[in-house]
């Protein structure tokens, strides 16, 4: 597929001669893509740039087909596909975590290089459809943090109150905070500003210079409990209904503190916490050996509070630390970011679900590491479980994966 994008001049790319800006810019594009480079981000530079009076046109040749724009996702964009009515939306949830994840990942090394992005993300970011992973196409976009800003770039939806109503005039990690925040929110419910809702749209505004003014004012979240205020309008709104009621619970909290507290910049949900949040939701969304998938709550509960597919009837014993959880089922991996809530990017696996060889239908956890963990049997004893041993799975067996915290099988509660 090709592609063609517009973009703004740095000041150093419209003649005047600024090496220093330029060479300071390169080398935060160069940490950039070398942070990036394990994590299935890709930043793109265009095949081929045209100056023309308004900006420079940037010309994309070869964008594979499972990319599709950020937009078109957001719209939930209508095209033909062999002759047959399709909607740009991703394979399963998986993928839109791995999408958010990525963008998650993206602003945080924007941010760390002394980056940040003017522009609407959504024109310019591409996902894949299956497994959420990102191509970012407008690089040149990218300012460094010094650089000044301008009145165009200031009035937008996703741009944070204070700037818009020039608290501040800089870009800061907390103004970013909130965009990456507001384009999190698009990502998964489809709905635009977060402050758009049946308040903002009795308004009338002139021009959408107004519209953000007011909302950066006036502006209550939409989905804010209790209030009815603000609340979604039917028929204009619908999908941000609809995906606000399908999705846990868990991710409408992290959004209602992002644009609640939020509103005051020393309070915004952050890197890590946007992190724990998805790492949760990856947790929960369990795909099943047979082809299933949904969150944990859409299976079956079982008596002893396990959860069991509704398709195949396959088991998944419930893991708790605390308020931490993993579901475990025949062939499940666990990730160092799941038991280790410090280590949110740590995707080594540090142990699996396996079947005893001797004895078919039950199961056991295998360490994988280099050190010994500690288990204790149901009935108190303890034992060390070396690298490549395993331990099976009892109700009320505990496991100490790293000498910190303590992992325990949901106990069988219909027996007291
Ligand atoms: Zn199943």
């Amino acid at each position: 597929m090709e592609l063609t994008l517009k973009q703004d001049r740095h000041p150093w790319q419209s003649g005047e001669e600024n090496m220093e800006a330029q060479k300071l810019w390169l080398r935060s594009f160069e940490a950039m893509n070398e942070a990036l480079k394990s994590s299935g981000i890709r930043m793109i530079q265009p095949d081929r740039m045209d100056d023309t009076d308004d900006g420079v046109m940037c010309f994309y040749k070869n964008i594979p087909e499972e990319y599709k724009s950020f937009e078109d996702y957001a719209s939930e964009k209508r095209y033909e596909k062999d002759g047959k009515k399709a909607v740009v939306r991703f394979a399963d949830f998986s993928a839109i975590i791995e999408a958010a994840w990525k963008l998650v990942k993206l602003e945080a090394v924007m941010w760390k290089e002394g980056m940040f992005y003017l522009g609407d993300l959504r024109k310019n970011i591409y996902f894949h459809v299956q497994t959420g992973n990102l191509l970012f196409l407008d690089i040149y976009g990218m300012k460094r943090v010094t650089e000044p800003l301008t009145e165009k770039e200031l009035y937008q939806e996703y741009r944070a109150p204070e700037l818009i109503l020039k608290k501040t005039e800089e870009y800061s990690e907390a103004t970013e905070l909130w965009t990456l925040a507001v384009m999190l929110y698009e990502l998964f419910f489809h709905s635009g500003s977060p402050m758009r809702g049946a308040a903002s749209m009795r308004q009338t505004f002139l021009d959408e210079r107004e519209e953000y003014l007011w909302m950066a004012e006036h502006g209550v979240f939409t989905m804010e409990e209790d209030s009815c205020v603000n609340h979604p309008v039917h028929g204009v709104q619908d999908r941000l209904i609809k995906y606000w009621g399908m999705y846990p619970r868990e991710l409408g909290e992290a959004f209602t503190k992002a644009f609640t507290d939020g509103k005051e910049p020393e309070k915004r949900m952050d890197i890590r916490k946007w992190q724990e949040v998805l790492n949760r939701l990856k947790t929960d969304y369990l795909s099943c050996s047979c082809g299933y998938k949904g969150f944990a709550e859409s299976f079956q509960k079982t008596a002893n509070g396990n959860y069991r597919c509704p398709r195949c009837g396959e088991n998944y014993y419930v893991f708790e630390c605390e308020d931490s959880r993993i579901y475990l089922s025949s062939g499940a991996k666990i990730f160092r970011w799941q038991i280790d809530g410090e280590d949110t990017e740590n995707n080594t696996v540090v142990g699996m679900v396996v079947e005893n060889k001797q004895k078919k239908g039950l199961f056991g956890i295998k360490n994988m590491t280099s050190l010994p963990w500690t288990g204790k049997n149901p009935d108190g004893t303890e034992r060390q479980i070396a690298p490549g041993g395993g331990i099976p799975l009892w109700r009320g067996l505990e496991i100490c994966f790293d000498g910190k915290n303590i992992w325990k099988i949901r106990e069988d509660r219909s027996n007291g």
